[in-house]
This record gives structure tokens, C-alpha cells and sequence, in this order.
């Protein structure tokens, strides 16, 4: 993975080239009132990380986009695994009710249903909202009434990067994705084990994570 973090003093001399370019090295030096000798460190590792251009008897350049693929390089290269959290699951047969009291004991937004060690289904604050508005009896229903069924639930695998994980929840306008494992059952039916879940939190988290 790459990490690189410059020094405030690299920054200014990024700026420095980006407003002067093709600028020498004499005229960084005095502008930053240093000795070349003192700059070249700073110079080096620019050049070197890509992010300056140096062309001789020219000066210096700031190759814009090679910064941005180095971001955009480490955000791909963050798998779903790396940053996923634990899932809250129940069965099918929880009662609409149960369900609404793990989502406050749990303190999430989402819960998945499984059956038989099998994703079946995804419930979220607005499917009880909805059911809510009708005459249902939220001790009798079981959840699996009132969920989004398989095959309609988006996921995302451990092998995924975080951006493409971030581009379905985007895409479809969701809050969370189980991430999943493929397994076949004892009928060798082909179907989906719930390994954890990525939400706009992990999301955020990421970011924030990169940034501080
Ligand atoms: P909220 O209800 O808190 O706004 P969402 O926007 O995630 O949460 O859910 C909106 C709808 O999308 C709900 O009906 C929910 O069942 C469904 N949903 C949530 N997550 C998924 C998913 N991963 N795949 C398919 N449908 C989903």
C-alpha cells in the first residue's frame, strides 16, 4: 500500500512549481530563502514520488495528474475486508417486532434475515415505516414478510475494492451492502453465507481515515 504524507514544506514547494512553472531550482531556493543544497532533499523525494517533473536546463513541472492516480490508486487498492464491520443478522421467522428492538439494541439502520446459514433478505428503517402505515400486527408478522428478498439484495465479496463497494451503495441509493461468501448447501444449491456489511459509515470512516 502507499502512503505519502509531505512535509509542509514539500507542499509549499508543490504550490510554489504549480504557480511558477518551469521554475529552478535557484528560484525555489530563494523564493523559500534557502541554499539549493538545503532543497535538493525535498526535490529528490518530489521528483522521485512522481509528483514534480524535473527536465534539465528547463526546471521543474508539476505532473497534476500522477498525484491524483496515486489517490486513486490507494483508494482502489482497499479491499471490502480491510474495512468491513460486523453484520447484525436474524432468521426469517423474527417477528416484526424483535427485529425493531435489535435494530435499537444494535444500533444500526439495516438488518439482514437469513435461513439456513443462507442471506435471504435485507430489512431497513423504511420497510417498518412502511408496514407501519398498515394494519399489521408487529408481534405476529414475521420479518420475512416485510423484507427485500433475494435475488434483489446488492452485495459486495472480501476481494472488492472499497471503491466499487461505495459505487453500489451510491448507485442504488442504499445504506448498507452485506458482504458475502458463496457456499452450496447439502442439495448443492449455489447460495450466499453473510460475512459482514459495508455501510456510509465504513465509507466515511475510510475517508476520514486517510485524511487525519
Ligand atoms: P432506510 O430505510 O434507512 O432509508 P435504505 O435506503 O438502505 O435504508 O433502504 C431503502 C430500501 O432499500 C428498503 O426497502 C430496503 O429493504 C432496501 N435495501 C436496503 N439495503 C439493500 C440492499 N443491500 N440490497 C437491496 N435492497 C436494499
Amino acid at each position: 500500500m502507499i502512503a505519502i504524507e509531505f512535509t509542509s514544506r514539500q507542499k509549499h514547494i508543490i504550490e510554489l512549481v504549480k504557480k511558477h512553472q518551469p521554475i529552478t531550482s535557484e528560484q525555489l531556493a530563494e523564493m523559500l530563502s534557502m541554499t539549493r543544497a538545503a532543497l535538493r532533499p525535498d526535490l529528490t523525494i518530489l521528483t522521485m514520488s512522481d509528483i514534480l517533473e524535473a527536465r534539465p536546463k528547463v526546471g521543474y513541472f508539476y505532473s497534476g495528474k500522477i498525484i491524483n492516480n496515486v489517490a486513486s490508486d490507494f483508494i482502489r487498492s482497499i479491499k471490502v475486508k480491510d474495512i468491513k464491520s460486523n453484520p447484525v443478522v436474524v432468521s426469517e421467522d423474527t417477528t416484526v417486532y424483535d427485529a425493531i428492538v435489535t435494530l435499537f439494541l444494535e444500533n444500526v439502520g439495516t438488518i439482514y434475515v437469513e435461513n439456513k446459514g443462507a442471506l435471504t433478505g435485507v430489512v431497513s428503517r423504511k420497510d417498518f415505516i412502511k408496514m407501519a402505515l398498515g394494519n399489521t400486527d408487529v408481534h405476529k408478522v414475521p420479518i420475512a414478510m416485510i423484507m427485500t428478498r433475494m435475488p434483489n439484495i446488492i452485495y459486495t465479496t472480501d476481494g472488492e475494492s472499497a471503491f466499487e463497494a461505495a459505487g453500489k451503495i451510491i448507485l442504488r441509493e442504499i445504506d448498507s451492502i452485506p458482504v458475502v461468501e458463496a457456499f452450496k448447501n447439502e442439495e448443492g444449491k449455489d447460495l450466499m453465507r453473510i460475512t459482514g456489511k459495508i455501510s456510509k459509515t465504513n465509507i466515511t470512516k475510510l475517508l476520514y481515515d486517510l485524511c487525519k
